[in-house]
């Protein structure tokens, strides 16, 4: 295909153009760009969304030990540190972490490394990328999940297209990679 801004000749499947780095891949109907190599019609249901869940709790556990351990560290080695303040420091650092890891990783790479190795992603309806206002809705979502008792995660299990309230609130889906 000829790139639209520097009519360069790019590969059919190129994404970005190889001259001018504009972008060429095809663009859904919020704007943003489709999704290749998913199933799109090809739901996560809720064990395999379970199974990758736990996955990403060990993950974030391993994650939180070890930068709550190094934060600990630099503000010991100030003194005067009380247990109380190192549970408040590790109660900060992992909420952050948290955050972090589930809405960066979902706009950047659409997974987290639960869904990379379950082989599952998450796309808008219209299969596009999501973006960072979405991720966040969608990660404020499962909060909101997690305050009326997992009823909104429930959800997913007798949804037609296994969608969560996070994922109605944020307008996504979790769909099986090729
Ligand atoms: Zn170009």
């Amino acid at each position: 295909m000829f790139c639209p801004k520097c009519a360069t000749q790019n590969t059919d499947d190129s994404n970005f153009c190889r001259n001018c780095g504009a972008n060429l891949a095809p663009v859904g109907k919020t704007g943003h760009n489709i999704v290749t190599g998913i199933k799109p019609d090809k739901y996560a249901g809720f064990w395999i969304r379970a199974v990758s869940l736990l996955i990403d709790l060990f993950v974030l556990g391993i994650l939180i030990i070890i930068c709550g351990f190094s934060v600990g560290f630099i503000f010991g080695s100030f003194g005067g540190i009380t247990f109380d303040i190192m549970e408040q420091i590790y109660t900060v650092v992992g909420a952050l972490l948290c955050i972090f890891y589930e809405t960066w990783m979902t706009v950047r790479f659409g997974q987290t490394i639960g869904k990379a190795i379950t082989g599952i992603r998450v796309v808008t309806t219209h299969n596009e990328y999501v973006s960072y206002k979405l991720s966040v809705l969608r990660f404020l979502g499962k909060i909101v999940n997690l305050l009326t008792l997992c009823i909104g995660f429930l959800l997913a299990v007798f949804h037609y297209q296994k969608r969560g309230l996070h994922d109605m609130i944020a307008n996504t889906k979790v769909v099986y990679v090729k």
